[in-house]
């Protein structure tokens, strides 16, 4: 959820961390600081609360010189939001620095143990013993790397932890420990990077190492040398990060969200691209191996996700049932990994996740390894944890996305399951051939029609003059739109702090329908499809109660316009591609509304981009 970056190298350190952590500033975050080791052999530490900005200023009036430092942003768990639990934190005799990002379980324990031998805290930190247990090693004459290797044994909970020592003034020191997000390595010219995510290095490098679970790493100047927690070398792969470092600029956008749900006319034709054989009539998914029998033989998948990956999930769920006749079960991935779940080796275990790093969609890939179903992903990292964990995976094409609520890593994994049901559906021969060749002559319209919702219209701006001060919303949908009037209602509520609730319009009746008056908006999303009867009946009831509706509809149908008070438009979309046209209007709604309250729309308060913590 924070932010890491370290560097050693020519340049000016602190400038360069400073960079990069502001590249992270859509992961969210609440106090910053930065450390770097000082020529006169010292640590210098410089810590704000709140905005970068403000530890920018510091910076400004007192500037930390040296080419080896690290930065973090912090997303507190332990320890309420100051300055003095702001990281980096200092060991108890100088001799370290660290950053930390994630939660160290047993910290109450160890803590106390320390202050029983007269050890004082500087802050209320889970991290601060990290620091004085390596401080504590060093001082007994253990170099950083080997101070660091007999620190993790005490050290519980999912972290990641970079460290900084005037004894070794050359080395950085990083550790990861289970899924408390990623760390990567970037690989310089004489320089060398460390930072959380991507984006923070990508200005300066594109080859990256990512550090597996249970690795630590020294860093120098010169390269990388990789060991297990164990202490044995690592040769670890060097991965050639496709994104170019302008996609990580807002360009002519006033918002990073607002760049991305334009972007999705590109995002989707990269999604399709190398993935059809238009001639052949048939999906090529190369990257997701398996033999026919191997298809026959499956008998369940359960995709496992969190937000609105898990809203993907539920689309994927009509679409792998249908054109694939398997079974599907979809779940929180917060849920599943408590369950005692049925899994079998003819089970495939499906994850999405943008960043490949949620903790909890991790932690249900692991329990599906461990009944040994098959593993896949739909993932937008490369290289990220749920990549390589996985048997199987579609990469997502979406592109870098930088604005916390997400918007076209969504659509694009909605094509990619679309993809996926049709690759089944051709191994477990469960597709007529004039079935397949229609699914991929709609998926060559994809990107035009998804291009003709992608543009901000005037009526968002319009509906958010009208609607700006509602405190409540409730979004219906029916079959395949369930999920997207959800996807709605998240978008609504995680950037403009409006309550919204998506609804399956058929329950309407079995409660939310209590709620309806003439303050309460009702988005209706009712495309022309096996359920639309249903829908202009579920309108005519909210109208029967004074309710004010927001349909989302079809050019051209005259019926539901007749029905709503206020419309958006969609052109008439293939059953299972409808969703991803569905959605965006939606988006916009939202982003419309957020930007009319003042609300931070790329880094909503709370929020995080990747959710690495429980
Ligand atoms: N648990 C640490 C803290 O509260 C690190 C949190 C983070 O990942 O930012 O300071």
């Amino acid at each position: 959820m924070c932010g890491i970056v370290g560097y050693v190298g020519p340049r000016q350190a602190a400038l360069i961390v400073l960079g990069g952590l502001k590249k992270l500033e859509y992961r969210g975050y609440d106090s910053a600081g930065v450390a770097v080791l000082h020529a006169n052999g010292g640590i210098e530490v410089e810590r704000a609360v709140g905005k970068l900005s403000n530890l920018q200023e510091r910076l400004y009036q007192k500037p930390l010189v040296g080419t080896i430092g690290i930065g973090h942003t912090r997303w507190a768990t332990h320890g309420g939001v100051t300055e003095f639990n702001a990281h980096p934190h200092v060991g108890r005799n100088g001799r370290v620095a660290v950053v930390h990002n994630g939660i160290i379980e047993n910290y109450a324990e160890l803590r106390q143990e320390m202050a029983a031998e007269g050890i004082s805290f500087n802050s209320e930190t889970d991290t601060e013993v990290a620091a004085h247990l390596v401080d504590g090693y060093l001082a007994g004459g253990a170099d950083l790397l080997t101070a660091v290797q007999r620190t993790l044994p005490a050290i519980q909970g999912a972290s990641a932890f970079v460290f900084l020592s005037p004894q070794e003034p050359e080395s950085l020191v990083v550790a990861r420990l289970g899924n408390a997000g990623g760390i990567v390595i970037g690989i310089g010219d004489g320089e060398m990077f460390v930072a959380s995510d991507i984006p923070a290095i990508l200005e300066y490098t594109r080859n990256v190492i990512f550090l597996e679970n249970r690795q630590m790493a020294r860093v120098t100047r010169a390269g990388v040398a990789i060991f297990t927690f164990e202490g044995k070398p690592v040769q670890a792969r060097v991965h050639t990060i496709p994104w170019d470092p302008v996609s990580a600029e807002k360009g002519p956008y006033r918002h990073f969200m607002q760049k991305e749900i334009s972007e999705q006319p590109r995002a989707i034709t990269d999604t399709i691209r190398g993935r059809v054989d238009f001639h052949r009539g048939r999906v090529v998914l190369d990257s997701v191996p398996l033999t026919p029998s191997e298809a026959q033989k499956l008998d369940r998948v359960i995709i496992a996700a969190c937000g609105s990956s898990y809203h993907a999930g539920l689309v994927g769920k009509f679409m792998l049932e249908t054109l694939a006749r398997v079974p599907v079960e979809v779940d929180y991935g917060s849920e599943f990994r408590y369950r005692n779940p049925l899994i079998t080796p003819t089970t495939a275990l499906l994850a999405i996740t943008q960043s490949g790093e949620t903790v909890d969609t991790l932690a249900a890939m692991e329990a599906g390894r461990e009944y040994g179903a098959k593993l896949w992903s739909i993932v937008n990292v490369i290289g990220s944890q749920a990549h390589r964990l996985a048997d199987g995976y579609i990469l997502m094409q979406a592109g870098l996305e930088i604005g916390v609520a997400t918007t076209k890593a969504f659509t694009a994994s909605l094509v990619d399951l679309y993809l996926l049901a049709l690759h089944l559906g051709q191994l477990r021969e469960t597709l007529p051939a004039e079935v397949l060749r229609r699914a991929v002559n709609d998926l060559a319209r994809l990107p035009d029609l998804v291009g003709r919702v992608s543009e901000p219209l005037p009526i968002y701006d319009e509906l958010a003059e009208i609607f700006f001060k509602r405190e409540h919303f409730l979004f219906l949908g029916r079959g395949l739109n369930y999920p997207v009037a959800l996807e709605g209602a998240l978008k609504l509520k995680e950037i403009s702090y409006i309550h919204a609730e998506g609804y399956p319009a058929g329950e309407m009746k079995h409660g939310p329908i209590a709620l309806i008056d003439e303050v309460m908006p009702v988005v209706t999303v009712a495309p022309r499809d096996n359920v639309y009867d249903k829908m202009i009946s579920q309108m005519e009831q909210v109208k029967a109660r004074n309710g004010t509706v927001i349909g989302l509809l079809q050019e051209g149908d005259e019926i539901a316009r007749s029905k709503a008070d206020y419309v958006l438009e969609v052109p008439a979309a293939p059953q299972f591609l409808a969703p991803v046209l569905n959605i965006i209007p939606l988006q916009w709604l939202a982003y419309a509304m957020a930007v009319r309250r003042g609300a931070d729309v790329d880094q909503p308060r709370n929020l995080a981009k990747s959710v690495t913590v429980e």
